[in-house]
């Protein structure tokens, strides 16, 4: 059985990206550069003031100097009339600074009287100017293949007036939740049914990650409607399920996608929530087989199907953030596997602090609403104590951000 790692190992040893397209510069957003984007020119553009203020040249500008005022650039104008000596020119930030002038003079700075300003201080060569290619060269490779877009990234392509984007293609991960005892999101629950959460819950986390979700609904516990639904997820790029894989269900989940020619790598993984879980692939689809328990299931897509998807979008971080935290009271395990606490983390000063976020049970599923992170308590331990420190995985990038009293 492997450990968490080398389930992840295992994982990332398959995960290929997925080829390239085209996109909106919008729509890049969270997606990764499949090309090098390389300055088309410099940046800035030519020199330009960096203020609302007069342009200059520094050697007229002496404490008594009075320097008529002989015009005015707007930004966005351009002006070819130099900036003669003992006259300077009037120039709003952004503009091209004109001929012969060698710094800016800000308003604050100067006293201007009509035709004439003189100015408050020594004015310095380049002052307020911005230099062209002071931030970037033409042909330099700003933005390397493998670099995750946010917002700078495309601020800066914009800047080039890119319209658009090579990236690597966002997984199309199909979701099927199997079993007979579940109802609809929407429908009535009779006693014994159990609403598909797992199905909607796993479409959102595939959508967190930026990946397009395909529903395939619910497979009954019968070969054919498994064969039906799987048959379609197993076009996709990934294919999740839950439930039906547990030591003693019937195991139709296993069966079907290996008489669908998928090949199990493996059957479970070495830790608490989650051990059930399976993975395979048939080509280029990876598939999960996550337990039916929502917590569960949604735990091992953080631990293992999140970064599997990352991988394929071309990511090279895949994992989220691990924070070192100090485990605010004592806890119990089985020794010989590793156990995945839900955990609130709260800043004390510069130490962190974990605090279990409630009931540990797998069935808890408010206790995961509550948690920040997962802290990862050893396989080989069977206690640890308030005060250790333990690794914890953060759950979502901004849970860090909004810090309540516990
Ligand atoms: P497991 O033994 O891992 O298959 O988990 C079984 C538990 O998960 C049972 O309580 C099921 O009712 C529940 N379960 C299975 N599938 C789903 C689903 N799609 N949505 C919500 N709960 C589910
Ligand atoms: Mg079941």
């Amino acid at each position: 059985m492997p450990t968490l790692d080398e389930a992840r190992r295992m994982i990332f040893a398959r995960a290929r990206t997925l080829g390239t397209e085209s996109v909106e510069l919008i729509e890049s957003l969270n997606l990764v550069t499949a090309e090098d984007i390389i300055a088309p020119w410099d940046m800035p553009l030519c020199d330009n003031s960096a203020m609302d203020g007069y342009a200059v040249r520094t050697a007229d500008c002496t404490p008594e100097a009075r320097l008529r005022i002989a015009g005015t650039i707007t930004a966005g104008a351009f002006s070819d009339i130099p900036v003669e000596p003992g006259c300077a020119i009037k120039i709003m930030t952004g503009a091209p600074i004109p001929s012969g002038a060698d710094a800016v003079v800000p308003f604050e700075s100067a006293d201007a009287d009509g035709e004439y300003v003189a100015f408050k201080s020594p004015v310095g060569y380049h002052e307020h100017v911005r230099l062209a290619g002071s931030d970037l060269r033409r042909n330099e490779n700003v933005i390397p293949m493998g670099t995750v877009i946010r917002a700078p990234e495309i601020s800066m392509m914009a800047s080039f007036s890119m319209s658009r984007v090579t990236v690597f293609r966002r997984p199309r991960v199909a979701i099927l939740s199997t079993g007979d005892e579940l109802v609809e999101v929407g429908q009535p629950v009779a006693p014994g049914k159990v609403v598909d959460s797992n199905g909607i819950s796993l479409a959102a986390m595939v959508k967190e990650c930026g990946a397009i979700v395909q529903m395939l609904g619910i497979a009954r516990d019968t070969v054919a409607s498994h064969i039906e639904k799987m048959t379609i997820g197993l076009q996709a790029d990934l294919f999740i399920t839950s439930a039906g894989v547990s030591v003693g269900e019937r195991d139709l989940v296993k069966q079907v996608l290996t008489g669908l020619g998928v090949s199990l790598e493996f059957h479970s993984v070495d830790v608490r929530p989650g051990g059930p879980t399976t993975f395979g692939v048939k080509g280029r689809c990876l598939v999960f087989c996550l337990p039916g328990n929502p917590v569960a299931s949604m735990i091992i897509f953080a631990e293992l199907v999140k970064p599997a998807i990352f991988k394929a979008m071309g990511y090279r971080r895949v994992l989220q953030p691990a924070v070192r935290a100090i485990l605010q009271e004592n806890a119990s395990k089985r020794p010989g596997r590793t156990k995945l606490l839900r955990v609130r983390l709260k800043y004390n000063g510069d130490k962190l602090l974990a605090y279990s976020s409630g009931e540990q049970t797998t069935g808890m599923l408010k206790t995961l609403l509550r948690a920040d992170g997962l802290a990862v308590l050893p396989a080989e331990r069977s206690s640890i104590s308030a005060g250790e420190e333990v690794e914890v995985h953060v759950l979502s990038n901004n849970v860090l951000m909004h810090q309540e009293a516990i």
